[in-house]
């Protein structure tokens, strides 16, 4: 089985008589190490996809595994970087990218050696996706496509096994996001990470991906896949 495994999931938003049938029957296998790319109309069911992979919302019926495991609350070996950028403003945006190392280990996090090593490792990130020097500036301070790339930033920092990626290139302009689909493809290279990436932009997805999933219109489900071959540049 797949590393993201979703068997004829089901899910509808509010009461189920006047709620809104999201995904009906939707399944779909990403391999470990996969680069995989979700296309489809605007509500068809991509951002919901997202949340039940990460486990932020359970299925009415069905099944959601990650690593062999039945997703049943917030998957932490996952990173995610949604569409709106949600950084905390009384943080710095060094300190906001390094916020998942707390998490995931708050007790090393207080050692003064660990906190250095987390800092590098913040500060590389942000250097890779061009933001260097941007540290100390608080998320108010940043443009929109700034925080974007500070969100990338603080999805890829405690080198997730899967990264779940939902439009995270939609509020840069044309030039900034290519050079970040090379920085994408130089850390998948690099990392060997899972990646489901959900995008409006076909380019994007032929560009990235090593499989593309497309979705029908509401509610979605999964009407094609395919393996690409292109010849990357
Ligand atoms: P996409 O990401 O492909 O645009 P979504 O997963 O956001 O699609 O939405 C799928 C459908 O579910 C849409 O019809 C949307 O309006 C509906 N929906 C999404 N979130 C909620 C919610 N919290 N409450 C009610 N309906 C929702
Ligand atoms: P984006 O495409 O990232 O939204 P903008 O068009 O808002 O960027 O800004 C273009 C460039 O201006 C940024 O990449 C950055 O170099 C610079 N810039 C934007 N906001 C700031 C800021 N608060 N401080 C310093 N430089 C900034």
């Amino acid at each position: 089985t797949g590393f993201v495994e979703l068997r004829d999931v089901r899910l509808t938003y509010g009461g189920k008589a006047d709620g809104t049938l999201a995904l009906d029957g939707l399944s779909m296998s990403v391999k470990k190490g996969e680069f995989a790319a979700v296309v489809g109309p605007s509500g068809c069911g991509k951002s919901t996809l997202m949340k039940l992979a990460t486990g932020l919302i359970n299925p009415q019926s069905g099944t959601v595994e990650v690593a062999n495991k039945e997703v049943s609350g917030p998957v932490s070996i996952a990173g995610m970087a949604f569409q709106n950028p949600s950084m905390l403003p009384w943080r710095t945006t060094l300190e906001n990218v390094m916020l998942p190392l707390e998490i995931v280990q708050p007790h090393r996090s207080r050692l003064k050696s660990e906190k250095k090593a987390y800092i590098e490792k913040a500060e590389s990130l942000l250097e890779l996706v061009g933001l260097k020097g941007f540290g100390d500036k608080f998320p108010w301070q940043l443009s929109g496509g700034m925080q974007q790339r500070a969100n990338l930033c603080r999805a890829l920092v405690h080198d997730p096994a899967l990264l779940m990626l939902d439009e995270p290139f939609g509020a840069l302009d044309a030039f900034t996001r290519e050079e970040l689909w090379q920085v994408m493809r130089d850390l998948h290279g690099e990392k060997q990470f899972t990646v489901v990436l959900v995008t409006h932009d076909l380019r994007e997805a032929v560009y990235l991906a090593d499989r593309v999933f497309v979705m029908s219109a509401r509610p979605g489900k999964m009407i094609n896949e395919r393996h690409v071959e292109f010849a990357r540049p």
